[in-house]
């Protein structure tokens, strides 16, 4: 029986095809570390660590609490982990953990204001009534104030910072407390806590009985799509530098065996290709120009000359020119204005669908009301446009 957990969905959400890599074909590939993860993992252990000791009565100074970290950095790192920064190096990072650290203690030191009940806890408890769709996590801190609030706490170390909006609607928390209220039934009053140590910043949210259970039918709709899932498509994207399974991914493996003799030819294939398409849109460009300018001095001659025609060898090009009605196109002054005012009577859309050149027909058609057509009128000005038609020559 699968065990879904909030970092199962998230990877099939960024990508079902390392989802089906990952969980399905169980694939044992190398990690691949980032620092970001790497800095987020030290100091997830210095925490666990620091209210380990304080569980029982034991609170480290924080030179102890630093150096745990710094000793935990030097021993666990290696050269694969992952700076993408270019302007960053892997030290800045280590200092950004220890200032985060420093500035946590000061500010929770002597850490006494609730009772810590868990650190790193497994949770693990059924979504669905018959016990046939499980979910598993690890919260940070489970703790309880003296008033009898449960507490489930969550530590960030990156810079981003979710909306309160975001975190009300936090799916990871929120299966958190579906799980705190399965395992401890008498926790009656929770709140989830996040902690952006970066920011020296404590968020909080609460979800209504209601908002926990549509929270736990989107996810079983989500976990039974999943499991309907036959193809797991790729998905590319800026994620596909962290996947571990490039090498074994169709959107990717060609890149890393192209030196190898069966694919070698391809590559040629694919360079030729789009050196052509690159060709084919530089000459369309130039043509373009060259057509652009020829209608120009042609409507340019006719109109001096008086014609509605002007013949070549093989070809006739007719010109004309109306005066039509013009609305103000984007970037033009008075726009904004011009879409405020329909959206206020509900017709932007309509206009929007049909493409604002629709305007003029759309004034006079006789269906807007009369108020709304006297209000866009000032809107409309004359432009004069000239076309160029060319055929062959009808008289050979
Ligand atoms: S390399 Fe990209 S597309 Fe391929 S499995 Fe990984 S994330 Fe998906």
């Amino acid at each position: 029986m699968p065990v879904y957990s909030h970092s199962r969905l998230s990877v099939y959400e960024t990508c079902p095809r390392q989802y089906r890599f990952q969980y399905l074909d169980r694939l044992e590939v190398p990690e691949v570390d980032t620092v970001e993860r790497f800095l987020g993992s030290r100091v997830h252990e210095a925490l666990e660590t620091l209210y380990l000791n304080v569980r029982f009565g034991r609170v480290p100074s924080l030179d102890n609490l630093l150096e745990f970290f710094r000793s935990a950095w030097r021993e666990n790192w290696h050269d694969g982990v992952l700076v993408q920064q270019p302007d960053l190096t892997a030290d800045d990072y280590r200092r950004a953990g220890e200032r985060q650290l420093d500035v946590y203690y000061r500010r929770y030191a002597p850490f006494d204001r609730d009772h810590t009940l868990a650190v790193e806890r497994l949770l693990r408890f059924p979504l669905d009534p018959d016990g046939g769709i499980w979910f598993q996590g690890y919260l940070d801190r489970l703790s309880r104030t003296a008033d009898g609030l449960w507490e489930i706490r969550d530590y960030k170390t990156g810079q981003y910072l979710p909306s309160q909006a975001m975190l009300d609607e936090d799916r990871q928390l929120g299966l958190y407390q579906l799980g705190v209220r399965h395992l401890w039934p008498t926790a009656r009053e929770i709140e989830l806590i996040w902690h952006f140590l970066a920011h020296d910043l404590e968020l909080r949210s609460r979800r209504s009985p209601e908002a926990l259970e549509a929270l736990r039918q989107e996810t079983l709709a989500r976990i039974r799509a999943i499991e309907r899932d036959e193809t797991y498509p790729t998905r590319v994207g800026t994620h596909c530098q962290t996947c571990p399974y490039q090498a074994v991914c169709p959107a990717w493996r060609h890149l890393k065996a192209r030196d190898a003799p069966s694919a070698a030819e391809a590559v040629g294939w694919v360079d030729r290709l789009g050196e052509l398409k690159a060709q084919r849109k530089a000459a369309l460009a130039e043509l373009d120009a060259e057509i652009e300018a020829l209608q120009q001095r042609i409507a340019g001659y006719a109109i001096a000359e008086g014609l509605e025609a002007v013949f070549g060898a093989a070809y006739c090009a007719r010109v004309r020119s109306a005066e039509r009605p013009r609305y103000p196109r984007k970037g033009d002054p008075g726009r904004e204005e011009l879409e405020a005012l329909l959206r206020r009577h509900g017709l932007w859309e309509e206009v929007a669908a049909l493409d604002l050149r629709a305007l003029p027909d759309r004034v006079r058609s006789g269906v807007w009301p009369p108020e709304v057509v006297d209000a866009v009128l000032p809107f409309e000005s004359r432009e004069e446009t000239v076309t160029v038609r060319i055929s062959r020559r009808p008289d050979l």
